[in-house]
């Protein structure tokens, strides 16, 4: 995609303090390759002034935009690049890559009388998706969210959401007091077009959840029978400095689940080009409830893998599930 006009002053303006930046640094004392960087930043502004910023100078299609927002100075797009430039990315990719991956948490855990259990599928090496489970006191927290954007940028924010939920869950703070401290440092840290929608809960050994929501889809409470949207959200994450989050209970019976899932699920097409949608993903939780976490999970990952057939995915794709299992006396 072609980057938006709102970008463009936004990488403008960032570009123009990093110059200053170099210039500063330049005076100090100059290397080859500061001098370099100079001539390249002032060849981009120059190119955002005059209408060629992100046009690839080879084949004159679209840079994408999710690499400008890495490295403003970009001229090619990734089809055009050297070999040898290629290989590099390639390689750096793969270390986000298993960066991303050392993030996530165990693949299942028991935990508060409650079991977890999660699908972490992303689009391409690196994803936007958040997810993250973590024992505090006698509670389980869980965390399931989806970073704007794509790819390496998304990824960073990922892995910056991760870090900071996990440095702030153990202050024991209220959970909408929680969100709305992550808030304001994402807020503070991010650009201003970034922002994630996330769920963040505390399941306890009682069987009552805690949510908050922040501008993601409806978590589902399946019961013996039903599933129910948990309908209750606020903002997504990062996009006021000021914003506030409420909190929902909801007590879970022995067996009952809950279902948690990002866009990419619900979004992914299948091959006549029609949504796979929350009905669906609904029912084949539904048909799954009686089996445990994982196997529900797995359910519904085959349940969407024989929709989309052989149609292309374009977007990260996370499933979460806790189920309680008290232990019965
Ligand atoms: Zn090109």
């Amino acid at each position: 995609m072609a980057i938006q006009v709102t970008d463009l002053h936004l990488l403008r303006d960032q570009l123009v303090l990093r110059r200053q930046k170099l210039e500063a640094a330049v005076t100090r004392s100059q290397t080859a390759n500061m001098v370099q960087l100079l001539e390249q930043v002032d060849q981009a502004l120059e190119r955002m002034d005059t209408g060629g910023f992100g046009v690839c100078e080879v084949c004159h299609d679209a840079v994408e935009s999710g690499r400008l927002f890495a490295d403003p100075l970009a001229r090619v797009c990734l089809d055009c690049m050297k070999p040898a430039d290629q290989r590099a990315l390639e390689q750096d990719l793969e270390l986000a890559r298993s960066i991303q991956s050392a993030l996530l948490p165990k693949q299942e855990l028991s935990a508060a009388g409650w079991h977890a259990a999660y699908h972490y599928e992303p689009a391409g090496l690196v994803s936007g998706d958040y997810c993250d489970l973590l024992t505090h006191g006698n509670d389980l927290y869980f965390m399931l969210g989806d970073v704007s954007g794509k790819g390496v940028g998304a990824s960073m924010l990922m892995a910056n959401l991760h870090a900071m939920f996990r440095a702030l869950i153990p202050s024991g703070l209220p959970l909408e007091e929680l969100v709305a401290r992550a808030n304001r440092i994402f807020a503070d840290s991010t650009l201003p077009t970034q922002y994630a929608t996330l769920v963040i809960g505390k399941a306890k050994p009682c069987g009552e959840v805690e949510i908050c929501n922040g501008g993601h889809l409806y978590p589902l409470h399946v019961t013996q029978g039903s599933v129910r949207a948990i309908e209750c959200s606020g903002l997504p994450v990062g996009m006021f400095h000021d914003q506030e989050f409420v909190n929902t209970r909801i007590n879970f019976s022995p067996g009952d689940s809950l279902v948690l899932y990002t866009d990419g699920i619900t979004e992914a097409h299948g091959a006549d080009g029609t949504e796979y949608g929350a009905h669906r993903l609904g029912a084949a939780v539904k048909s799954a409830n009686s089996h445990t976490p994982r196997q529900m999970v797995d359910a519904c990952v085959r349940d969407l893998m024989a929709y989309r057939a052989s149609a292309h995915k374009h977007d990260d794709q996370t499933l979460l599930a806790l189920q309680f299992t008290p232990v019965q006396h």
